[in-house]
């Protein structure tokens, strides 16, 4: 715990020299922020001692629990050695091993692994990837080079990333900055635009995608997807089957599916990464969040043999990749990375979190019930919660009624962190999390929505 005189003081720089990320500042500067000192598990406490459940994974990222001890030694064992050399024209031995160990897992028939430094750039890799790709392939047959987006995907905030992604509120000022893209309705069974139902429908939303990849594939050098759930969108489920049709399509127009793994990787929905629960391999596959444990940035772009070998010839020929950052392949998030891998192994991680997966779909079902709550949606220890002003028509709260962020307001009051999605609740625990402190997080969440949602109607 920070002495108080220390704490104000904490407080007042923040206040003076912070610019937080999708934060209206001239509110923050009125509020007494939480300023997170520590972490244990599924934990994390304030510098004034106060304990909160971590109910969203520091963002998304944390896999194990915070200070798990054999990442810690990791990161500790690196840092005797070296903190970070370059992987322009040197290799490092951590980076190197982690790329071997991210092929063995990752869907059969990704064999290259490209790095940077978080979700966003990894996108921007493969991007940049799949244009090349093309030129390099089949010079003469035109320029395939724009690509097949969903609306509502998410897929990080630098220019290209935004430019495939379609959430409005983050891109629509950029317009002008965004390259063109081909967009098509994602899978939102909850408020499906063609008012059908599954499985009745036969995934009637993948036909304008077909008809777009059979009028456009000349153009198109990619379709980008989230595979499985599209996470910022607030957690919209595709239906099973939809990932495997949408490579079948990709295949049969000749376009690459690049796959961002970003937010479903490492274990979150219960596979190692979601494309496995369809037995689909990307060309192209974007991870970040998850690789590192949560501990330190870092991200990887996995490509195809084929993709790989395109970019094969005499210097002159002018095939190089020519992109990378300073911190590509930083020793110390390899090293760390290779730790998270290592306890997924050691502590059968993946298996023994499905019991918990079940416990977690039983804790959630009575908020089903409440009066708010249009849709419980979860795939493996992701959750969102779609919260209406009324369940029989499905009205949306307003945007500013702002009843996400209130929800995790109230939440932080009953010792939780959560953060929202405009109207849907999240709930993303670590996967270390135990069947106690699941059902200390759902209670909390329920009560929450109670509090809020039942005063304001
Ligand atoms: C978070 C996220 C990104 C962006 O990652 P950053 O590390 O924040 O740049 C990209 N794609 C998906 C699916 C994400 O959830």
């Amino acid at each position: 715990m920070t002495p108080s005189r220390d704490r104000d003081r904490l407080a007042d720089w923040d206040r003076t020299f912070l610019w937080h990320p999708f934060t209206q500042m001239k509110e923050w500067e009125r509020e007494q922020p939480v300023i997170i000192e520590r972490g244990k598990g599924s934990y994390v406490i304030d510098t004034e001692g106060r304990r909160y459940l971590d109910g969203v994974s520091s963002l998304w990222v944390n896999v194990h629990g915070h200070r798990h001890p054999r990442l810690d030694r990791a990161l500790r064992a690196q840092l005797s050695r070296i903190a970070h050399s370059t992987l322009l024209g040197l290799s490092n031995p951590p980076a190197i091993r982690l790329a071997r160990e991210l092929v063995r897992l990752a869907p059969a028939g990704l064999t290259k692994v490209f790095y940077s430094d978080n979700g966003s750039t990894a996108v921007e890799i493969a991007l940049k990837m799949a244009v090349q790709y093309w030129r390099q392939r089949r010079p003469k047959a035109g320029p395939k080079r724009t690509f097949l987006r969903l609306q509502l995907a998410y897929h990080g905030d630098t220019v290209g990333a935004m430019s495939v992604g379609g959430i409005d509120l983050f891109r629509d000022r950029f317009r002008p900055l965004l390259f063109p893209t081909v967009a098509a309705e994602p899978p939102y069974c909850y408020r499906c635009p063609l008012r059908l139902t599954y499985p009745s429908c036969a995934m009637a939303c993948l036909d304008p995608v077909e008809r777009i990849l059979k009028r456009r594939h000349r153009a198109l050098a990619g379709v980008i997807i989230e595979p499985l759930v599209q996470a910022a969108a607030g957690m919209l489920l595709a239906p099973p089957g939809y990932l495997a049709r949408m490579r079948e399509l990709c295949t049969k127009y000749q376009v690459l599916l690049i796959a961002d793994e970003v937010a479903t990787g490492f274990g979150r929905t219960g596979r190692m990464f979601a494309c496995a629960h369809e037995g689909v391999t990307p060309d192209l596959m974007a991870v970040s969040k998850g690789l590192t444990g949560g501990y330190l940035p870092l991200a990887a772009t996995l490509a195809t043999e084929d993709i790989y070998q395109a970019f094969l010839g005499d210097y002159a020929e002018w095939k190089t990749f020519f992109h990378g950052h300073s911190y590509t392949g930083n020793p110390l998030g390899c090293a760390v990375a290779l730790a998270n891998l290592e306890v997924f192994r050691k502590e059968r991680t993946l298996a023994r979190m499905q019991p918990r997966i079940t416990a977690l779909r039983r804790f959630l079902q009575p908020l089903s019930t409440l009066s708010h709550v249009g849709e419980i949606r979860q795939r493996g220890y992701m959750v969102g919660i779609e919260l209406v002003t009324d369940r029989a028509t499905r009205t949306p709260y307003p945007p500013t009624e702002r009843i996400g962020h209130r929800v995790t307001r109230e939440a932080r009051r009953r010792g939780m962190l959560i953060r929202p999605l405009g109207h849907v609740v999240v709930l993303m625990p670590p996967l270390s999390v135990t069947t106690a402190e699941l059902a200390r997080m759902v209670t909390i969440l329920r009560e929450s929505i109670r509090t809020v949602t039942e005063a304001s109607s």
